[in-house]
């Protein structure tokens, strides 16, 4: 019974985990993308100097790997879960995540 309840919570955990990921990835992109249109574009956006683009992706993708290797993280042994966003079970101690 209790390792029912807590096979639950692992799951739940996941899934809240999953959906961060989900937004952490997308935001990560947009900006990534958003930074290129005004590099491209600089007709629209001026002209903003291409060190300055690349420091700000530079702080973009760390974020990102900052953010990811914080949640990214198998609820029951807490490790990393690598590149799948879909991953179902964790490698490490096979706890089942969805
Ligand atoms: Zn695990």
């Amino acid at each position: 019974m209790t390792q029912k309840r807590d096979h639950n919570q692992i799951m739940q955990d996941f899934r809240l985990r999953r959906g961060r990921q989900l937004v952490a990835i997308a935001a990560a992109l947009l900006l990534i993308i958003f930074l290129a249109l005004i590099h491209n574009r600089s007709d629209l956006f001026g002209h903003v100097s291409k060190n300055t683009i690349s420091a700000i992706e530079l702080v973009v993708i760390a974020a990102f790997i900052g953010f990811s290797s914080a949640n990214w993280r198998c609820p029951s042994c807490s490790r990393y879960l690598g590149q799948d966003i879909n991953r179902s079970i964790c490698k490490k101690c096979g706890a089942r995540l969805r």
